[in-house]
């Protein structure tokens, strides 16, 4: 073999040596995951591998190339992205950039590695690329849950409450106010049930979107707090013009409807709370939630209205907290009286019935009457211990009357809604008239329409139950609901109880006249029984008998009164029975 052959032999050896290595460099990146760019820093060499037609339509080999690369990422990341490509620092680095491709719209990630030599001059560069699309939108996602609701894309409660946070420290340092507006939508209860949640968030979001384009400005944040409630916080504001913009700015839009996908048509009105630092609160959970009970306010002062925080507000507020901590001491101690406030009948005067009305006599011995705590009841739910004292107490208290005087009469009792749907009241009731020997047809219990608004099916076919066993049902205050007279012939009711508000200017106006006379004219026809509440005067009274009431009940005839005071009408009653 010539010198050239043997040349020529090692040659070709070296090279298929080479070509393995290749190979073998090749299968390891085509079956690795993403492409990599190869930089051969001394030999100014760039090269390709892997799967680079994922990301590029363009091969790499000269600087020019490398800057076409930039120019395929999106503008954000593409500084980034220069670092990446062009790191040659000192020392055995490895870097990231993460850019979105303009073309793709795909998430890439930038991997660099430079290799040195050993006088630490880099010889090498390795930029690995992957598709991190995937991850990027998880990620993105758990962000934006982590901030945004995702009804209306304002900030959630949490995010708000930390952005509000920093908000209220740096007022403090710079002496400055912050506004919390508490928006609530009125009657949403109505949208909701009428056309379904779906609606209902529908119509949330709507609304939402316009806070949301409402408050671009840098110094105010808009959050979306739970269901039809909104809240704004805004920074230093204008005195109160800030807050005012807005809420007007909220009515001139409200003046056009909402248009929902079900082809409906939906005007709504907003009640507006506002609180501010440092004024209300310092604390920001508690800016919120005084800002929350201003809209209380607003809510019960006949909705679509704006109020701002104030100290009278926070002492009920105080006043009321403390009033439930009172109460449930009082409910476990059991320190309720009744009084009986009696009924006549109108023609003969005579004694028809009684109702019983529940005092609360507190710590000093001072009498709370019903109207300040069984609204509170009501809503910490002891108007069910409550309840059951009233009807075990009057129901034993009729029937040591009864054995006392001998006659029978009527035992009214008030039975709030939550206590007529507990399922084992039916059960409870017949219990406690089994016990004292008391006939069903003596005890008559007093129901308002706001038992009869969630589920009136339910509810009547209950009525239905009671009436059954011989037990009386009265409406009471009648005239100051949703009063509909058409639903009243489908009521299993034996009396109607006309409420005080009628009677308080039945003599002074002459519509009330014509509402009342139909009133009665209905119960009439229905074959109901009609009770007159709150009867003051003989002229009432004359009237009332005149058109046909069959019962009265008011201050004319006997107040509300202590058992002991009412045994001693009881004895004049029984005299007078006597004498006939
Ligand atoms: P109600 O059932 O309509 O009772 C009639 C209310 O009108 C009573 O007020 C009575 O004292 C008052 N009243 C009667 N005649 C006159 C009058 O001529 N002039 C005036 N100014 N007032 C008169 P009270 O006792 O303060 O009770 C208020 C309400 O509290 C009751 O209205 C009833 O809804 C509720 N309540 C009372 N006791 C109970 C109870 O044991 N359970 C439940 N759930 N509610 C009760
Ligand atoms: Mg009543
Ligand atoms: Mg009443």
């Amino acid at each position: 073999m010539s010198e050239l052959e043997y040349q020529l032999d090692l040659l070709k050896a070296m090279n298929q040596k080479l070509t393995e290595k290749e190979r073998m460099y090749q299968a390891v990146c085509e079956s690795a995951d993403g492409a990599f760019l190869y930089f051969s820093l001394d030999k100014t060499r760039i090269c390709t591998l892997g799967q680079w037609k994922d990301f590029f339509d363009f091969d790499v080999r000269n600087g020019a190339d490398v800057q076409r690369i930039l120019d395929e990422v999106d503008e954000s990341g593409a500084a980034e992205l220069q670092r990446v490509l062009y790191l040659e620092k000192t020392g055995n680095e490895t870097d990231a950039a993460d850019c979105q491709l303009k073309t793709r719209r795909i998430w890439v990630r930038f991997r660099v590695r430079v290799f040195y030599d050993s006088d630490r001059r880099p010889v090498d560069k390795v930029i690995h690329i992957t598709n991190i699309t995937k991850q990027r939108y998880k990620d993105d996602e758990l962000l934006y849950m982590a901030y945004y609701d995702s009804l209306t894309g304002l900030y959630n409660r949490n995010y708000f409450v930390r952005l509000l946070g920093e908000y209220i420290r740096n007022a403090e340092e710079s002496n400055s106010i912050v506004s919390i507006m508490n928006i609530d939508i009125d009657e949403f209860n109505k949208v909701n049930d009428g056309m379904g949640i779906v609606m209902g968030d529908e119509l949330v979001q709507q609304f939402g979107l316009f806070l949301k384009d409402l408050c671009q400005q840098d110094n105010m944040i808009a959050c979306h707090l739970h269901r039809d409630v909104f809240c704004i916080a805004i920074y230093d504001p204008a005195g109160r013009r800030t807050a005012e913009y807005i809420y007007n700015a909220i009515r001139d839009r409200l003046k056009e409807p909402f248009r929902l996908s079900n082809g409906f048509d939906i005007s709504i009105t907003v009640s507006v709370g506002v609180a501010e630092y440092p004024e209300a609160s310092r604390s920001a959970l508690e800016l919120i939630n005084y800002a929350e009970l201003v809209v209380f306010r607003v809510k019960s002062a006949g909705r679509n209205g704006i109020q701002y925080f104030n100290a009278p507000i926070l002492n009920d507020y105080m006043d009321s907290v403390e009033l439930e901590n009172r109460l449930k001491e009082a409910v476990a101690n059991k320190d309720f009286v009744l009084y009986y406030q009696p009924q006549y009948y109108t023609g003969n005067r005579r004694l028809r019935g009684v109702e019983a009305l529940v005092r609360w006599r507190d710590s000093d011995g001072e009498l709370i009457g019903p109207g300040t705590f069984i609204p509170v009841a009501e809503k910490n739910g002891s108007i069910i211990t409550i309840g059951k004292w009233v009807v075990e107490e009057s129901i034993r208290q009729y029937a040591e009357w009864r054995r006392q005087f001998g006659f029978p009469f009527i035992m009214s009792i008030n039975i709030s809604a939550l206590q007529y749907k507990k399922e084992n009241f039916v059960n409870f009731l017949l219990g406690v008239l089994d016990r004292y020997q008391v006939k069903p047809s003596e005890v008559e219990l007093e129901i308002t329409e706001s038992v009869l608004i969630d589920d009136f099916g339910t509810v009547t076919e209950k009525l239905k139950v009671l009436r059954g066993y011989g037990i009386r049902i009265s409406l009471d205050d009648f005239g100051t609901g949703f009063s509909s007279l058409s639903y009243l012939k489908k009521l299993p009711i034996d009396t109607l109880k006309i409420d005080k508000s009628f009677i308080d200017t039945v003599m002074t106006d002459a519509s009330t006249r014509v509402i009342t006379e139909s009133i009665l004219n209905m119960v009439k026809a229905l074959g109901f029984e009609s009770i007159a509440e709150g009867v003051q005067e003989e002229q009432q009274y004359k009237y009332l008998h005149a058109i046909g009431c069959d019962v009265i009940q008011g201050y004319l005839f006997g107040r509300p009164l202590p058992p002991k005071e009412l045994e001693k009408v009881f004895a004049g009653n029984q005299q007078a029975q006597a004498d006939r």
